[in-house]
């Protein structure tokens, strides 16, 4: 699933070719999941500037509206030439005026969600939108502390969507190893040094994976259809069996919060 890197390398990598254009047509599937007619309305809106909101992608439009998109499990969002033929997991084709650009959002598995808003205000009301927690980069020191004085293990925390955005699993099992944070520690536990580890360790990891356009483990594309290079520096995600690269100890997968996790036993130690 993206996670914040991978959505905000798709974000930066759509705003780099926006069509100034209007939007002249839309094409949309209609399948049960993605079936939306307001969606077609927006022939004739001009796009203005394409944001990110935890692992939404929001396309704004000059009358105000929002498409909000979510990318689930294996969602894809790029720009490809009139000469691409969409396949059978393309459900929506933006098309704008004297652009040989065109917006395709592909989804193999469906996960994803597309929902058109008419305004900010409206986006903002959405409880899904509401209920977002703060965003990793911008958050301060004393406002992380804060979110963590809960009982809960440390990792399901981190993937709570409603406590701080942005973290699924690659990112949590990296940013717990790189702070040397058993996954399963209760969050609330945590030390001042632990905590300031965590917080620094979260905000290098994060900005290096959208330095390295990401992490392609599965069908992850940036929005040039290219693959992102992060994956080949992760630590623990997915390195079951493999030496610690700090310790030499074998990395160590566990099931936490219902979650496939990596660990190093070494470094990352249950403090009881
Ligand atoms: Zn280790």
């Amino acid at each position: 699933m993206p996670e914040l890197p991978e959505v905000e390398t798709i974000v930066r990598g759509l705003r780099r070719s926006m069509p100034r254009t209007p939007l002249s047509r839309v094409r949309l599937k209609q399948t049960k999941k993605f079936a939306s007619r307001p969606i077609a309305s927006l022939v004739g809106a001009k796009l203005v500037r394409i944001t990110r909101r935890g692992k939404n992608i929001l396309i704004w439009f000059d009358d105000g509206r929002c498409l909000a998109v979510h990318l689930g499990m294996t969602g894809q969002l790029c720009w490809t030439s009139p000469s691409y033929r969409p396949d059978r997991h393309t459900h929506l084709c933006l098309e704008f005026t004297q652009s040989d650009q065109v917006l395709h959002f592909r989804d193999v598995r469906r996960f994803g969600r597309l929902k058109l808003y008419p305004s900010k205000a409206r986006l903002l009301a959405e409880a899904a939108m509401a209920k977002l927690g703060p965003e990793p980069l911008r958050i301060s020191l004393p406002h992380f502390k804060e979110l963590l004085g809960r009982r809960r293990m440390i990792k399901a925390l981190l993937l709570d969507q409603s406590v701080i955005v942005g973290f699924g699993n690659i990112y949590t099992d990296e940013v717990l190893f790189a702070a040397r944070i058993h996954p399963a520690q209760p969050a609330e536990s945590l030390g001042p040094l632990a905590v300031a580890r965590l917080y620094r360790a979260m905000k290098r990891i994060f900005k290096q994976a959208i330095a390295a356009g990401g992490s392609s483990i599965r069908d992850f594309r940036q929005s040039d259809g290219q693959l992102g290079r992060f994956q080949t520096s992760l630590k623990v995600y997915q390195r079951t069996g493999k030496k610690c690269l700090r310790c030499r100890t074998k990395i160590q997968r566990l099931i936490i919060a219902g979650r496939s996790t990596h660990i190093c036993p070494a470094c990352q130690l249950l403090d009881s």
